[in-house]
């Protein structure tokens, strides 16, 4: 309820209804959230960014018959994306988007960060051995039956079929893929995931997969890797400390993190 996109109300909405007009004051866990998601921006050069709104609002992966919006249309929406348009001030705890295009969107980041909090919850009752599921997103603790929680990746072609199992004890699987929202026109796949630098879906990507010490950065990682593209991709995550990634490409290569290969 606090960070949808999908209902005309919810404080996140507040944020985009006065773009270019006023900051607006937010609760604690939507301003961290947006604070997190412009340091994973950064890292991954923009191509994490929740402004992708501002062009994905272009785009309807729900609609019954999809259009490819005009070439034009797109470019100008640009004006509207760059991580850098939201400006924050940590202590009046406000967000404002600093053209009246801007929007945020936060379907790559909230469902992971929902799934810490949860965890956090379970935690709390002292439960030490626990699975969060929100299917794409897996944040365990602790063990199963004593062994380590194996998680299942979904092939992203071969519907019900993994293409791998991450045996793993305390960590986060997120998964982002071009295979659950999409449509195709002229033989060509648009993918719910937006390249904020062109406006279009990236096409790099079948699938990423990201192991991370916390759900809402492996949630936003895998979907800034997704854009980045398999090589730009790979080699940011093997300059980061207690990350791994499972990488299909577009042709269906599959490449590993080193540390995923053991
Ligand atoms: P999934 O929904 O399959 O788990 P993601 O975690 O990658 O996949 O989230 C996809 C959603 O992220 C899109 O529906 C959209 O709301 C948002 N999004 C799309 N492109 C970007 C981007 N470049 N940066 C941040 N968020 C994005
Ligand atoms: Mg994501």
């Amino acid at each position: 309820r606090m960070m949808t996109d999908w209902k005309p109300d919810s404080p996140l909405m507040d944020v985009n209804k006065a773009a270019g007009r006023t900051p607006v004051s937010v609760p604690p866990e939507l301003y961290f959230i947006i604070e997190r998601s412009t340091r994973v921006s950064e890292l991954t050069e923009g191509a994490f960014d929740i402004t992708f709104a501002g062009a994905g609002k272009l785009w309807n992966w729900r609609a019954p018959d999809p259009v490819v919006p005009d070439p034009a249309t797109v470019k100008a929406s640009l004006e509207n994306v760059g991580w850098k348009g939201v400006v924050l001030d940590a202590a009046k705890r406000t967000v404002f988007l600093s053209t009246p295009g801007m929007r945020i969107g936060l379907g790559a980041v909230a469902p992971g960060y929902a799934g810490d909090l949860a965890m956090e919850k379970i935690r709390a009752r002292g439960i030490r051995d626990a699975c969060v599921n929100l299917s794409g997103d897996v944040l365990v603790i602790g063990r199963k039956a004593g062994a380590p929680w194996n998680v299942g990746i979904t092939h992203p072609r071969k519907k019900g079929e993994s293409i791998a199992v991450l045996p793993v004890s305390n960590a986060a699987v997120s998964t982002s893929g071009d295979y659950e929202r999409y449509f195709e026109k002229d033989g060509r796949r648009y993918c719910h995931i937006i390249d904020p630098r062109t406006g279009y879906p990236a096409a790099g990507c079948q699938s990423v997969t990201i192991v991370a010490p916390n759900l809402a950065f492996a949630d936003a990682l895998a979907t800034g890797v997704f854009v980045l593209g398999p090589e730009k991709g790979m080699a940011l995550v093997e300059r980061l400390e207690g990350v791994q990634a499972l990488i299909v490409a577009a042709d269906g290569t599959l490449t590993v993190s080193r540390g995923l290969k053991r």
